[in-house]
């Protein structure tokens, strides 16, 4: 079909259009997958710096693709907002943590999940209502589930934001601030916000083993998040150097692959219980 007189302009269009076409078709199959189910959490150990014990988990969602295996959020969450399916997302995460965690407490296991919420989220003003909904239909206290929000969700629309987190907080759902230090917001901004931790992106506890400037900043990091009366969770915690330090920085919580990768269910279940023995 390609003929001898195509401009560069032709060439470019059609490139477009079967570009396009693999969009139309991941589009399908993205709804496809909310529809039958193949939208998977794992769970990732927070761990309490102070006590060493865990204080919870955090839900990272996967899609386990019929054809393409196990895909990672970067690889489909810009399609999912873009589909406008991030709504539908969020329902359909938080019905599966508050589902593991009825389990959880049914086995004796006092587990907080904490939830990502996208920027888009503060479209739904009714989310604390339906939170709260979804809570109590299962039993579950306020307590056992947190909510990780970016700080391009309190950018967006601030007055809402604020909203929306007093109406979430006035429940006792703790709100944690993930990915801080890599967006706008100031420490001083945030402090007259309801919110209850500040979670630090991994890129500044990457570095810290290696670099004393790194590990100087997030220790100043942390005094001045306990400051302003928010605990401090360090994500991306990957040897037992960053750990270490972060413990003597007084750094309230962390995670990362050092002590244990996002996992299912079952095999956090057995970590668990390996931890305890
Ligand atoms: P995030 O919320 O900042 O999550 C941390 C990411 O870092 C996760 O990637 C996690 O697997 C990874 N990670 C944890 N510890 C370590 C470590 O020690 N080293 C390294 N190199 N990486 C570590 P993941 O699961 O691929 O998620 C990527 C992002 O996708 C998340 O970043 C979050 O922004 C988004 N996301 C994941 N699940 C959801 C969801 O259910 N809803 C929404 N709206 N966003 C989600
Ligand atoms: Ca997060
Ligand atoms: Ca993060
Ligand atoms: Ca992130």
């Amino acid at each position: 079909k390609a003929k001898s007189t195509l401009s560069g302009h032709h060439v470019y269009r059609s490139v477009d259009n079967r570009h396009g076409d693999v969009r139309l078709r991941t589009l399908q199959e993205l709804r496809l997958a909310l529809t039958e189910d193949q939208l998977i959490l794992h769970y990732q150990p927070k761990i309490n710096l102070t006590t060493g014990s865990v204080s919870g988990v955090e839900a990272l969602v996967r899609w386990e693709h019929p054809d393409r295996g196990l895909l990672f959020p970067d690889q489909f969450l810009t399609l999912v907002e873009e589909a406008g399916l991030m709504h539908a997302l969020t329902q359909e995460v938080l019905r599966k943590a508050l589902d593991q965690s009825v389990l959880w407490a049914a086995q004796g296991r006092n587990l907080t999940v904490a939830v990502n919420l996208s920027a888009s989220s503060l479209i739904d003003g009714d989310l604390p209502e339906r939170v709260g909904t979804m809570l109590s239909a299962r039993d579950l206290p306020a307590t056992a589930l947190m909510l990780e929000i970016t700080e391009d969700f309190l950018m967006a629309d601030r007055d809402r934001a604020r909203d929306i987190l007093t109406r979430l907080r006035a429940s006792g759902i703790k709100i944690s601030v993930d990915d801080f230090g890599t967006g706008y917001s100031s420490l001083a901004y945030l402090r007259d916000l309801p919110i209850d931790e500040l979670k630090l992106d991994q890129s500044f506890v990457f570095p810290m083993a290696d670099d004393a400037r790194a590990a100087a900043l997030v220790a100043s990091t942390i005094d001045l998040a306990h400051g302003l009366g928010l605990k401090m969770v360090a994500e991306g915690v990957e040897n037992s150097v960053a750990y270490d330090e972060l413990v003597r920085y007084g750094c309230d919580f962390a995670q990362g692959y050092f002590m244990s990768r996002p996992i299912s269910a079952a095999a956090l279940d057995e970590w668990l219980t390996a931890r305890l023995n």
